[in-house]
């Protein structure tokens, strides 16, 4: 895999955003596999697609491209807010690919796969002064650091390859987690983020229970947390993310 960009491409165009997202939306369609199903690599979307950048000819599974020069930060600027917000709870979203660049060369690719979003991750901006050409028009931005680790996976990680199929498995775990249900998914992406923040292994139901406050006040409409934390909870388990030791014990699988 050859991670520079070509920057021949960037010569008819004047800004930078628009030479990077040339360059970078090549270099996909050069380099990448698909890291859904393994297939040798991504095709570009016909022009002016609303949403997303490549697609995949063998599974149909289809990419946003977000990139960011040196270092991507807690937000990821994206598209109107009202747009994205239809999307993820449609379940039209594509999938996300998070690059970051350095002297016009790739040191990450991440990918974000769709059932990893919710519109707690989605941040509102502010509508447009008077003055824009766009007034009153409101864009958003992904919270990326709200992203659970398992919805981050690794293709390029500091300018090194990841194992095709290591991106796979990776991939295919990350895929027990879908529910379309856009409640549910925001429960279980929770819980998952709680369990991940706990710094060891094993954990109790008192270890996890501490967070019944920050939960139940995220989802109001539910007045049985505990509850709900246990059946996602199991929900994990019957994924193979965590196993049940004991009663009230768990321990998380790596
Ligand atoms: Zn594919």
């Amino acid at each position: 895999m050859n991670l520079q960009f070509d920057e021949s491409l960037a010569a008819n165009y004047k800004s930078t955003a628009q030479k990077i997202r040339v360059m970078s939306e090549v270099w996909l369609t050069q380099n990448l596999f698909c890291p859904c199903c393994g297939n040798i690599r991504v095709e570009k979307m016909p022009n002016n697609s609303p949403v997303a950048d490549v697609y995949c000819e063998n599974c149909g599974e289809t990419f946003e491209l977000k990139s960011k020069r040196n270092h991507i930060g807690a937000k990821i600027l994206d598209g109107a807010y009202h747009t994205m917000i239809e999307r993820i709870t449609s379940n039209v979203n594509p999938q996300l690919f998070v690059m970051q660049y350095s002297n016009l060369s790739v040191t990450d690719l991440t990918l974000v796969p769709k059932f990893f979003f919710t519109p707690d991750v989605i941040e509102k901006r502010k509508p447009l002064p008077p003055t824009a050409r766009r007034r009153g028009w409101v864009g958003c931005n992904i919270l990326y650091e709200k992203i659970p680790a398992q919805g981050k996976i690794a293709v390029i990680r500091g300018g090194t390859e990841v194992a095709v199929a290591e991106v796979l498995r990776s991939y295919d775990k990350a895929k027990k987690l879908q529910t379309n249900n856009i409640n549910l998914r925001g429960w279980l992406l929770d819980v998952l983020k709680c369990v991940n923040e706990i710094g060891t292994e094993i954990f109790t139901s008192q270890d996890i229970y501490k967070y019944a406050g920050i939960l139940g006040a995220k989802h109001e409409q539910n007045r049985h947390v505990e509850a709900k934390i246990r059946q996602q909870l199991q929900f994990l388990r019957d994924k193979g993310f965590i196993e049940f030791v004991s009663r009230g014990v768990y321990r998380k699988v790596v």
